[in-house]
């Protein structure tokens, strides 16, 4: 029986890299895991993989009815919703701000914001009435810096970890732990399509400097213990060597 025994836990973005990698390492745990993506054969497979702890349920992110629905579901199934894991993002549509094309930039925030908003909304209730739970939402350090052509990503991700404290504000006396998880660069399909735009620095990083979305999910665990209490409401980055040391990676 494994740490998260019992436990629920729900992940967005789940088809591959950090997420999928998440599944696999809150599975061994122990844990019952949903995972939510658009790209239902994928999260199918990767459900079969793991075995009868985990649930596929195709779902976009940017309809909130999606994630509700999905939600209950989860809670049908497992008894129970312990954490939430607001981890789907895209970083399409790359393109300076100037000649963006205003629906898809408009595309991008419901996904990474809405998306993230629909995640603790329809969450915080359940989690309320069942005394708590844990909301993890994946940042990045673009939410705090101006990237070129990552306009929308940079104003998703800002307004993400707002919600953070938010959630935090309004949630933390009614047993609510939200807390951000800036990863730094992962080596992911995400990178690769950044790699492909050549705009900024990022893209112009070396593969090996990305660090495996493994680290990723060990991160995630960790933020759902008692030892992560003191970031409660902030945003913990990956980068920190602190932090790493405490969770035995690698710098
Ligand atoms: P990825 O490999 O491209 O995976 C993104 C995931 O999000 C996929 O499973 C994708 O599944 C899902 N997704 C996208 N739009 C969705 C929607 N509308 N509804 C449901 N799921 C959706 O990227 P990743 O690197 O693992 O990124 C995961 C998170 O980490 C993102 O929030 C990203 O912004 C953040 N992050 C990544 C890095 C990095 O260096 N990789 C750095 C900082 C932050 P479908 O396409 O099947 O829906």
């Amino acid at each position: 029986m494994g740490e998260f025994a019992g436990k629920t836990i729900f992940i967005t973005g789940a088809s591959r890299g950090i997420g999928a990698s998440s599944a696999r390492e809150f599975a061994e745990a122990g844990g019952n895991v949903v995972l939510l993506a658009r790209s239902g054969a994928l999260i199918n497979d990767l459900a079969a993989d793991i075995g009868p702890s985990a649930l596929a349920i195709t779902c976009d992110v940017s309809r909130y009815s999606d994630v509700e629905t999905a939600m209950h579901t989860a809670v049908a199934k497992f008894g129970s919703l312990d954490v939430v894991i607001n981890n789907a993002g895209v970083i399409e549509p790359i393109s300076a701000l100037a000649t963006s094309d205003p629906d898809a930039w408009g595309q991008a925030i419901d996904i990474n914001l809405k998306g993230v908003y629909y995640g603790m909304r329809a969450a915080m209730p359940i989690m309320q009435a069942a005394g708590g739970g844990t909301i993890l939402t994946i940042s990045s350090g673009a939410a705090h810096t101006a990237l070129e052509g990552w306009s929308h990503y940079c104003a998703s991700k800002a307004g993400a970890a707002m919600l953070t404290r938010c959630a935090h504000l309004e949630g933390a006396g009614k047993g609510i732990r939200a807390l951000g998880l800036s990863p730094g660069t992962v080596a992911t399909e995400m990178q690769r399509e950044i790699k492909a735009s050549a705009i900024n620095p990022v893209s112009l990083m070396d593969w090996e400097d990305h660090i495996p979305p493994a680290w990723v999910a060990k991160a995630l665990i960790w933020m759902c213990t008692p030892d992560a209490d003191e970031f409660l409401g902030q945003e913990i980055a990956l980068r920190d060597e602190d932090i790493r040391a405490r969770l035995e990676l690698a710098s």
